[in-house]
């Protein structure tokens, strides 16, 4: 039995995006739990799938004491600053440094946090951790699959352990995971050999998609890998919107530094089958529009809005295309306007009013939307997600509305007042709309959707309309990644 110290930090970070994650964004959480500290960690996390649920269970499993020091979490944005990030690593290292000693560190991390003062987050946090316990207790992380994964981390760590689905259904289980490998070290006192390679292409996030090929076939080909050398091998095709030297996609793994090697050969021979499939607004909703049908909706992802990926969820590219067709049965969701929501709850269920909504984040080619609107339901934004990826999240999206163009009246909208990625059936429940029964749904998502929606979907399309989440990585303006990596598959490298 082992007394094993428990934390988490995490954050994605679009380096090009409108707004930066300070502490408040943390105690939000952006459908995450808000930050905590000590012992509450545990309640806070419990029977979610949270990368740090599956490993306290599995430590618990396994006979081990856990202590709890800081966890936290935040919508994915622009940089972290530094205050909310020396404050929550503060608070972390501090408790470490108060409960040793330890016999082992469980961190669940993202991997791609940009920090105002540090370009990587994680080799920081890591490196600082790794001073307070010193060379010889294991630090095991888990990270997301969209991780940046740099030397530093490598080095610092003893073993990290990143999702292999995306959408993320496997993050309590990856955490799991991560027990596994902790315990393991902790027994035997080894640390298994570690492969690392990065890759130097760049890809799009609607092409990563666990569900369909190229990804399908490297996840499965990793899992090959690791039956029958019993090395336990990650892939991460990374977070392309982060400015930084180490952003891209890499494979590592311990155990066997062949397999991690096989693998990297996997990853280098798909580059061509990443390429993405994009349409327009004007163009999505045409074809939506004469293929979707109540029972069998077309779903349109508004992808470089997506907040999951540093967008704010307030363009209107794709709402305006929406109504200028007059579409029918169509719900888009969600539209993050805390004033229009707060707004909808003035005018009332049932009332009809002026609004002028999205547009808040002034993304260059985006603007709001005016027009008359009718408020058809309100909701306060407490409800828990059932689809497999956010399911047992505990959402709180403050003040939400149903709203119903009166300009188009088959087009609804879902407002929420705070950022969260519409992944789960849940947010359109909340407000009365059951995806299923429209025509076409439209959605603030890359990837992440397909979990719960694309079971209901006829079709998916991926639409390229204003926003900050920017679904061809070559259009960025790249200062500080590598040279000589290639900016999109077969693509332009970087000079
Ligand atoms: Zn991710």
């Amino acid at each position: 039995m082992a007394r094993v110290a428990i934390g988490g930090f995490q954050h994605e970070t679009n380096t090009f995006a409108p707004s930066k994650a300070d502490y408040a964004a943390f105690e939000a959480g952006g459908g995450w739990p808000g930050v905590q500290y000590g012992e509450p960690i545990f309640a806070a996390v419990e029977g979610a799938n949270i990368p740090a649920a599956g490993a306290i269970q599995t430590l618990r499993a396994l006979g081990h004491t856990l202590v709890g020091t800081a966890w936290a979490a935040a919508s994915p944005s622009a940089h972290v600053t530094a205050d909310a990030f020396e404050r929550i690593t503060g608070e972390l290292v501090k408790r470490l440094s108060s409960l040793l000693p330890v016999d082992g560190v469980y961190l669940d991390l993202h991997g791609a946090m940009v920090v105002e003062t540090y370009d990587d987050g994680e080799g920081e946090l890591l490196r600082r951790v790794r001073e307070v316990v010193g060379p010889r207790v294991p630090v095991v992380a888990s990270l997301d699959l969209h991780a940046n994964v740099t030397h530093a981390m490598l080095e610092q760590a003893d073993g990290l352990v990143a999702y292999r689905t995306y959408p993320h259904v496997d993050m309590a289980a990856t955490g799991a995971r991560a027990a596994r490998l902790l315990d393991q070290i902790m027994r035997t006192g080894e640390r298994p050999k570690r492969g690392f390679h990065q890759l130097s292409y760049l890809t799009g996030i609607p092409s990563q998609c666990s569900f369909i090929e190229p990804c399908k076939g490297i996840y499965e080909e990793l899992e090959r890998l690791e039956m029958r050398t019993g090395a336990v091998l990650s892939f991460t095709p990374g977070f392309p919107m982060a400015d930084f030297a180490d952003c891209g996609m890499a494979v590592f793994g311990y155990g066997s530094p062949a397999a991690v090697d096989e693998l990297r050969g996997a990853v280098a021979d798909a580059e061509k089958d990443f390429a993405l499939e994009l349409h327009d607004a004007p163009d999505a909703v045409r074809r939506a529009r004469t293929r979707g049908e109540p029972g069998a909706p077309v779903v349109l992802a508004d992808t470089q809005d997506n907040p999951g990926a540093g967008g704010n969820g307030d363009t209107t590219g794709l709402l305006r295309s929406l109504i200028e067709q007059n579409a029918q049965d169509a719900v888009l969701g969600m539209l993050i306007d805390a004033p229009s929501a707060q707004r909808a709850h003035e005018v009332g269920q049932g009332n009809t009013s002026v609004f002028s909504l999205g547009g808040l984040s002034r993304i260059p080619g985006d603007r709001p939307l005016s027009g008359e609107f009718t408020v058809e339901q309100l909701g306060d934004g407490r409800f828990t997600c059932t689809g497999p990826m956010f399911k047992g999240f505990r959402m709180t999206l403050g003040p939400m509305a149903l709203l119903r163009s009166r300009a188009a009246p088959g087009v609804r909208m879902v407002l929420a007042s705070r950022k969260c990625q519409a992944a789960d059936q849940e947010m359109f429940r909340h407000v009365g709309v059951e995806p299923r029964k429209k025509r076409i749904v439209a959605l603030k998502s890359s990837v992440h959707f397909r979990a719960d929606f694309e079971p209901i979907a006829k079709e998916v399309l991926v639409v390229k309309s204003p926003g900050p989440a920017l679904a061809d990585p070559a259009e960025f303006q790249w200062t500080k990644l590598r040279k000589g990596v290639r900016l999109r598959p077969l693509g332009p490298a970087r000079a």
